[in-house]
């Protein structure tokens, strides 16, 4: 099987992808190497962790031919685990001006020994007019077509081929083109390219093409052309991409551009250097910038691998913990365009398929965005098949007693209220009947109350919507609510029938409650 999944969390998947020489694990950032001019030694890389490289079968193909054909891939770069070849679509697009046959690209890769091969594609980019994308993609899943064709015809290898999705920010082209290589039989599918909208921070777009792409392909790996900025790791393995390749360190590197967790800065803009990886802690920014021009490039390419590195362990960490949602927030608030993106996660319910049901750990909510985390939506939904026989409800503030059925406030009010359904109600979670208190998240999640004091209406519809459906759906004759600040800014909108009293929530109200 060429893709195996251990943990997963959100749509992050750990995993491990197997490939003729050698298998590694995933999410994984696979550096780009230059088959002609690497500048950072390639062993360095590999000790760094970095158990697969991409490097471009266009060049190679230009400037080694049949020595490349004859010796391989692995050894004219000097690299024995797996290594992906791009087809160099994208290198065409840029300076080449005779197109090669999609064919030849293919039977080239193979000749290499290429472990994971990439068809001759047609980059989309961002930007373009439908009609334009349109013509791109259809050309890219020719060429796939024609390349699969060649491939089996020659039942050469076992090199993983992957499907070149295109369609850009048309979404409609991403999934037919997602539908297409799917059903053509490619394991694994990569989404291009989208290096113009990373440069100019449109992660939203971004999120979208790989909600579109996962909404047609769920299982296969997924890899994203050229993402090595350091705050979209977290973002792209949160929505489903195993693997991701990107040059950026090199290229961060010629223009003094210094990584750090959240972002990048100018190295001589900077007074302090942060980091801690064992170039940095030899040197001060003085010294980082008066070294000789070709020194410092190559010590600043390896300090920002080093933070990739970092960034890569720290998502998978996440996985691990059940708390990739709490980190992708966390980097979320490093920039208002991630932040747009996160904001995005409300529409993917695909998140909920990766997602424990049951975590070791409580849930984090802090922001309007987290009612709609998956472990939420879910509860919701077991929620909305509750049905109670009782004609009288008790609503009454989540004690963050776990579960509210061993909290006094529970057992104070079933005393008084014996024939009352008693639920509990939390801004993110919404109504939680005392008998389903004990089901994930209700009774492992911690929220921090005071910032919901200013609530209204429209930041928490999820709420609104599983009280107002839960009151219409029971017309219960007696409804007590004991409301907290939030409940009342939130009540303040609705119009409740007069039947409905409310009380304001204080520490001994339920002594005072008629
Ligand atoms: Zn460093």
């Amino acid at each position: 099987m060429l893709f195996e999944v251990r943990y997963s969390d959100l749509a992050g998947r750990i995993g491990k992808i197997k490939t003729p020489s050698g298998t590694f694990e995933t999410p994984a950032f696979i550096p780009v190497i230059h088959p002609v001019s690497q500048s950072v030694d390639i062993n360095f890389l590999k000790k760094l962790g970095f158990e697969a490289v991409i490097t471009n079968a266009y060049i190679t193909l230009k400037q080694y031919g049949d020595i490349a054909r004859e010796k391989g891939i692995h050894k004219i770069i000097n690299f024995d685990g797996p290594i992906m070849t791009d087809s160099g679509g994208y290198q065409v697009l840029e300076y080449g001006s005779i197109e090669p046959e999609p064919s030849f690209i293919a039977q080239f890769e193979s000749d290499i020994k290429s472990d994971i091969c990439v068809p001759l594609d047609k980059p989309t980019g961002y930007g373009l007019r439908h009609e334009v994308a349109e013509m791109y993609v259809n050309e890219t899943i020719k060429n796939s077509q024609e390349t699969l064709n060649l491939t089996r015809s020659n039942n050469n290898g076992n090199s993983v081929w992957v499907g070149p999705v295109q369609g850009a920010e048309h979404l409609d082209l991403v999934k037919r083109s997602a539908g297409l290589l799917d059903e053509m039989g490619y394991e694994m599918m990569a989404l291009g390219s989208p290096v113009q909208l990373l440069e100019s921070y449109e992660f939203g777009i971004l999120s979208e093409m790989i909600a579109a792409l996962k909404s047609v392909v769920t299982s296969k790996p997924i890899h994203l052309f050229g993402a090595g900025h350091p705050l979209t790791i977290p973002l792209v393995v949160a929505l489903g991409c195993d693997t991701f390749d990107s040059a950026s360190y090199i290229l961060y590197a010629r223009d003094d551009r210094y990584m750090h967790p959240n972002g990048t800065s100018k190295l001589d803009k900077l007074t302090y250097l942060s980091c801690q990886c064992p170039i940095c802690i030899n040197l001060k920014v003085k010294e980082f910038l008066d070294l000789e021009r070709d020194e410092r490039i190559d010590k600043l390419a390896k300090h920002n691998l080093y933070i990739l590195r970092s960034e890569v362990l720290s998502v998978r960490q996440a996985i691990m913990d059940g708390r990739l949602w709490e980190y992708v927030g966390q980097k979320a608030r490093a920039h208002p365009k991630l932040m747009e993106a996160f904001k995005l996660f409300m529409n993917y319910e695909y998140l909920e398929d990766g997602t424990p049901l049951f975590k070791k750990k409580a849930i984090f909510l802090m922001d309007t965005i987290d009612q709609y985390r998956p472990e939420a939506s879910r509860f919701r939904k077991v929620f909305n098949s509750f049905s109670t026989n009782k004609k009288k409800l008790v609503l009454y503030p989540d004690t963050q007693v776990s579960p509210f059925y061993c909290s006094q406030e529970y057992h104070k009010l079933s005393r008084r209220f014996s024939d009352y359904q008693i639920c509990a109600y939390n801004p993110f979670i919404g109504i939680i009947p005392a008998e389903i208190s004990d089901i994930y998240p209700a009774a492992h999640n911690l929220i921090s109350r005071r910032k919901y004091e200013f609530g209204n209406s429209n930041e928490y519809p999820t709420f609104v919507n599983s009280l107002e459906k839960f009151l219409s759906n029971n017309s219960f004759d007696d409804v007590i609510i004991v409301a907290d600040e939030f409940l009342d800014s939130i009540l303040r909108d609705l119009k409740l029938e007069s039947k409905i009293k409310t009380y304001k929530y204080t520490d001994d109200i339920i002594e005072h409650l008629p």
